[in-house]
C-alpha cells in the first residue's frame, strides 16, 4: 500500500527533508503495523525538520517523534487490529521511522493504549511535550516537595512542556510562577492556572551562585543560564526537574545550591523512559488534565503545514501544543 510521509535523506550536500510517497516495504521491522491518524510538532520535531540537526541518526528515515493511530496488523500479544494506540519517543523519528507518515511499523512493546475517554487527537495534543510535563511533576512529587512548602516555577511557560506543566501543577494545588518571554501571553498562562508571571529576561541573564529563595520547586524546559538561576533561587531542600534546552544546552551554574541548600536537580528523559513510568505519566494526565483546558492550549494543523510550524516552534512563536492531522 502506498502512503505519504516526511522523510529525511542524507546527501553529499547535507540532509534533505521532504514529502515522499512510500510503500509498506519501505517501513522498518516491527511486530505492529498502524494506520497513523495524528502526530504533533514538538521542539525536537522542529529541529529535525530543519534538516540541520543531529536528531535523525539513521538515513533515510521518516521523521516525527510521536504518533497516534489504529492497529492494522499485530504479532504482539498485547495488541490486536482496531486497537487505538499512541507512541512517544523510543527513538521514533530518530533511529526508527516515525509519526510523520500515514503508516508506521513499530515494536508493540513501545505502544500505550489511548486513555479511556480520550481521542487520539487529544493524546497528540499532549504528545511528548505534555507527557514530559507529567514525568516532571511525578519526579517532583517523588522528591518529596509539595505545595505547602511554597510555590513552583515553570520556565518556557507558554511553550508545550510549560503549558501542560502549569495545568497539571495548578490542579495539584501548587501556586505556579510562570516565566515567559511573551508578556502578551499573561492572560493565557493565568487561564491555565498560573498565579504569577515573571519576565524571562529576569532569569536568563547571568546571576549570583545563590540568590533570594523564591520557590521550593521548578520545572525547567530552557536550560543554560535560566536553569542556573532557577537553582540559585530555589529554597532550602527544594527540587528542580530539568527537561529542556530551548535556551541552550550548557549549565553555567555553581554547586552552591546543592551543597549549601540541599537543592536537588532531577533529570527528565522521555525517550527511553521505562514503560511503568510512562504509564504512570499517562494515568496522571488522564486523571488530572482538564480536556477543556487541553483544547484551549492546542491548535490543529493539516499534514501539509508541518514544515512551517516546525520553523515557528524553533523561533519560539508556537503557543502551547500543536496536533497534526495525518490520516
Ligand atoms: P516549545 O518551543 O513549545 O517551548 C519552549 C519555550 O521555551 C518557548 O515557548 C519559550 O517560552 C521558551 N524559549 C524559547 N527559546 C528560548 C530562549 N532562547 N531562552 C529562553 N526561553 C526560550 O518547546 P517544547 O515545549 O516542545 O520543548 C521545550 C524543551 O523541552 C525543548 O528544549 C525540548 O527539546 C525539551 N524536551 C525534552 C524532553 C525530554 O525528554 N527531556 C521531552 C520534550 C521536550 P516563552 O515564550 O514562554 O518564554
Amino acid at each position: 500500500m502506498s502512503f505519504k510521509a516526511i522523510r529525511v535523506e542524507k546527501t553529499d550536500a547535507g540532509q534533505s527533508v521532504k514529502f515522499v510517497t512510500l510503500e509498506d516495504a519501505d517501513l522498518p521491522e516491527g511486530d505492529v503495523t498502524l494506520r497513523v491518524t495524528h502526530s504533533t510538532v514538538n521542539y525536537k520535531d522542529g529541529l529535525a525538520l530543519s534538516g540541520k540537526s543531529a536528531i535523525p541518526r539513521k538515513f533515510p528515515l521518516i521523521l516525527g517523534i510521536d504518533l497516534a493511530g489504529v492497529v492494522e496488523t499485530s504479532a504482539h500479544a498485547g495488541f490486536k487490529p482496531g486497537d487505538e494506540v499512541l507512541l512517544n519517543g523510543y527513538g521514533l523519528g530518530e533511529t526508527h521511522s516515525g509519526g510523520y507518515a500515514e503508516r508506521a511499523r513499530v515494536r508493540g512493546d513501545w505502544l500505550v493504549k489511548i486513555p479511556h475517554g480520550w481521542s487520539r487527537a487529544q493524546t497528540m495534543a499532549v504528545g511528548t511535550a505534555g507527557y514530559t510535563s507529567a514525568l516532571s511533576v511525578l519526579a517532583l512529587e517523588a522528591a518529596g516537595v509539595n505545595p505547602s512548602q511554597g510555590p513552583v516555577v515553570v520556565t518556557g511557560a507558554a511553550g508545550g512542556v510549560g503549558s501542560v506543566a502549569i495545568a497539571l501543577l495548578a490542579k495539584a494545588g501548587w501556586s505556579v510562577i510562570a516565566s515567559t518571554g511573551r508578556a502578551e501571553e499573561a492572560d493565557y498562562l493565568k487561564s491555565l492556572g498560573a498565579a504569577e508571571i515573571v519576565e524571562r529576561a529576569s532569569l536568563s541573564a547571568p546571576g549570583k551562585p545563590l540568590g533570594k529563595e523564591r520557590w521550593i520547586a521548578g520545572i525547567d524546559s530552557v536550560g543554560s543560564q535560566t536553569l542556573a538561576n532557577v537553582l540559585a533561587q530555589t529554597r532550602y531542600g527544594g527540587a528542580v526537574a530539568a527537561c529542556g534546552l530551548a535556551g541552550g544546552m550548557d549549565l553555567p551554574a555553581s554547586v552552591a545550591p546543592f551543597i549549601l541548600r540541599g537543592v536537588r536537580l532531577l533529570g527528565i528523559d522521555s525517550v527511553n523512559c521505562p514503560m511503568p513510568q510512562r504509564l504512570a505519566a499517562w494515568d496522571r494526565l488522564a486523571r488530572d488534565l482538564d480536556l477543556g483546558l487541553l483544547a484551549s492550549l492546542t491548535q490543529t494543523i493539516p499534514f501539509a503545514r508541518v514544515f512551517e510550524t516546525g520553523a515557528e516552534i524553533l523561533a519560539g512563536r508556537v503557543r502551547g501544543r500543536v496536533v497534526v492531522e495525518i490520516g
